[in-house]
């Protein structure tokens, strides 16, 4: 499988996401290996994959045959929590992830202005 390149919005350089070492969980931002940019994963992206990844774990509910409504969404629950990983890994080689500056969730608004810099 070809590997997937991140391009960073600062400096323009490419890198392969696999040798970003500076991660920050808490504020799920990353740090670019040339410029040392502070960078996120676009939250539109994430919260994409996120209900895509819920709407397959429906799909694959249905399809199995669960009919009482209860034990449905319990079937969506633990369907989402064992594909959720294996469904972001497929999502990510069809829509790569859209890097940008990072920026706190609470001022992320602005995601259409970015694109230009
Ligand atoms: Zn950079």
């Amino acid at each position: 499988m070809k590997p997937m390149i991140f391009k960073c919005p600062a400096c323009g350089e490419d890198f392969d996401p696999r040798v970003v070492t500076t991660r920050d969980r808490e504020e799920r931002s990353f740090s670019c290996p040339f410029c040392q940019e502070k960078l996120q994963i676009s939250p539109l992206y994430t919260k994409t994959i996120a209900g895509m990844s819920l709407a397959i774990s429906c799909v694959i509910a249905y399809r199995a045959g669960v009919d009482d409504p209860f034990g449905f969404v319990w079937a969506v629950i633990l369907i989402n929590f064992l594909a959720a990983q294996l469904i972001s890994i497929i999502v990510r080689r069809i829509v790569p992830p859209k890097i940008e500056l990072y920026a706190p969730q609470f001022l992320s608004l602005n995601l259409s202005g970015r694109e230009k810099q």
